[in-house]
């Protein structure tokens, strides 16, 4: 049966690829998301460790600084009048520690004693600056803000005070860094500048930008970063931000105790996400041939779950027409549904076809005899004739039937008709015909026969039945009237009439013989 509709074995493919699509994507998905989240945690963790690690060596920096300084500022403060002396020492702490770019030593109100290097010509001027000032008004160790010098720079100054043994203040000793230049600090932290878009940078605790791998930056306040804003609150840890640029950076911060600075150090997400987007391409590349496996599996799974029910469809139209179910019988019924349905149509259809059978020869036959009724012997002569085949007619008629009747009751009357049928159909060729005309009187066609032919199988019934002890205890005997078509006659009707003659001068003749029709003799 030809239709637009469906077939199951592509429902079945559909929606086996369908799961399985969704499942790879799923699992495709849910592994990347898994593989983000791990690798967040660690750049973050990463991060958070490294900007700690550079917050303690920024720590570390600052306490040798003060301790130099310390060491120092108790060295000469015996010798503040002594120029020489602190020349000596301001060209030994930049020489020989290389921490600050400039080392100077001020009296107690600011004026420049000594400087390193001395190309700064500011000996003998006094430090007006804010972390000078700072410095002398306080008189401890200090680390200054940012902020502009004399000679124009952007500097931090870390001084420490020089007190006499008595303790009067005699000035500072004091290193700076320059912020935009190479310096000590930005040695120490610059060695970890990496090229993949991660970086380090270290604020002032105004949230001012002291240190960068981008020098332009430094001096830049960046007080709306909520990393910074966390840092220079003095909290330590790491989590996801968005930089000036609007670049999502895993950052890790730490602040730096002695300066309350704040280091963080932040990967681009994009960079950090990169090798997980390539693993997850690699799985699906590498998982091609097991779904092209997985495939192939479905594909012949669903023809195989497909093929029962696809033959039964099939066989069960073609039984219809045959009416038979030995087709059926023949299909694999390998799992339940499929066996049960095979089952079921060959009960159904068997029973249906024997009913068709039923009542078909209900309809054909003489329910006394079994021989074919009057009804479709006309329908067969009608075809025979327009089929221009030749045939003759045997017309019979038991002799002295009534009497039969009579004696021995109208059941066993019904008896000998039966048995007169059962020998009809015995002296019956292949291709010939038994027929009920009506009452005690039969016909039998018999195609392609001649006169001679068909008086002979007349001949050979007659004989049977007058030698034959019938049910009603005695043999029975017989009339029979022969004619042939087209030779005797153009009609039915004239056939029958014909045939009608003959039996009429069988019995005429004393009955028990078989007359051909115009062979009267
Ligand atoms: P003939 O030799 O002239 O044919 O004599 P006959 O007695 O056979 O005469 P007729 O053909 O007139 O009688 C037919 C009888 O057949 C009449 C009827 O009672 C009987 N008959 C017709 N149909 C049936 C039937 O179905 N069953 C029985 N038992 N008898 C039938
Ligand atoms: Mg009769
Ligand atoms: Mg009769």
């Amino acid at each position: 049966m030809k239709s637009n509709r469906l077939k199951l074995k592509h429902l079945i493919m559909g929606v086996a690829m369908a799961a399985f699509f969704f499942t790879s994507i799923g699992s495709l998905w849910s592994g990347y998301q898994m593989n983000v989240d791990s690798i967040k945690e660690n750049t973050l963790e990463t991060n958070r460790v490294y900007a700690q690690k550079l917050a303690s060596t920024a720590d570390a920096y600052l306490e040798e600084a003060f301790q130099i300084l310390g060491y120092s500022a108790s060295n000469i403060s015996s010798k503040m009048n002594d120029g020489n002396a602190l020349e000596q020492e301001t060209d030994r702490l930049k020489m020989q520690n290389s921490m600050f770019n400039s080392v100077v030593i001020t009296n107690a109100d600011g004026r420049v004693l000594s400087i390193s290097p001395p190309s700064i010509e500011i000996k003998g001027e006094v430090l007006t600056s804010v972390g000078a000032k700072e410095a002398l008004t306080k008189k401890e160790p200090l680390i200054s803000k940012p902020y502009e010098a004399i000679t124009g720079r952007l500097i931090i100054f870390i001084s420490y005070p020089i007190f006499s043994a008595s303790n009067e203040y005699l000035g500072m000793v004091a290193g700076s860094l320059y912020l935009k230049e190479q310096n000590a600090f930005n040695n120490l932290l610059g060695e970890h500048y990496s090229h993949d878009g991660s970086y380090v940078y270290v604020v002032d605790e105004d949230g001012r930008v002291i240190y960068h791998q981008d020098p332009s930056r430094v001096n830049d306040m960046v007080t709306e970063n909520k990393v910074v804003k966390a840092v220079i609150s003095g909290e330590n840890g790491a989590q996801l931000v968005e930089n000036t640029k609007g670049i999502k950076m895993l950052a890790g911060y730490s602040a730096v105790s002695l300066a309350g600075w704040g280091v963080v150090s932040q990967r681009p997400l994009d960079v950090a996400l990169a090798p997980s987007f390539d693993r997850v391409q690699d799985v699906a590349i590498k998982s091609i041939p097991l779904m092209l496996v997985s495939i192939l599996i479905v594909l012949w799974a669903a023809a195989r779950i497909a093929s029962p029910l696809q033959q039964l469809a099939t066989l069960t139209e073609e039984s219809l027409d045959s009416k038979n179910v030995e087709g059926l019988k023949s299909v694999q019924g390998w799992y339940f549904e499929a066996y049960s349905l095979k089952s079921v149509l060959i009960r159904s259809l068997s029973f249906l076809h024997g009913q068709v059978l039923f009542f078909k020869d209900q309809s054909t036959t003489d329910p006394l005899t079994g021989v074919t009724n009057r009804r479709t012997m006309d329908a067969m002569l009608a075809e025979w004739q327009e089929n221009k085949l030749p045939h003759a007619i045997i017309m019979l008629d038991l002799d002295h039937f009534k009497s039969v009747n009579d004696t021995y009751g109208h059941a066993v009357g019904d008896k000998v008709l039966q048995f007169l049928a059962k020998n009809m159909k015995a002296v019956a060729r292949e291709g010939d015909v038994c027929c009920r005309y009506g009452g005690e009187e039969f016909v039998m066609l018999l195609p392609n026969t001649t006169a001679e032919e068909a008086a002979s199988v007349a001949e050979t019934l007659r004989k049977i039945l007058a030698n034959t002890i019938s049910p009603c205890g005695r043999p029975v005997t017989l009339s029979a009237g022969v004619a042939v078509y087209p030779q005797m006659a153009d009609s039915t009707e004239a056939l029958f009439e014909a045939a009608d003659g003959a039996l009429y001068l069988a019995k005429q003749a004393g009955r028990n013989q078989v007359m051909v029709a115009g062979q009267d003799n």
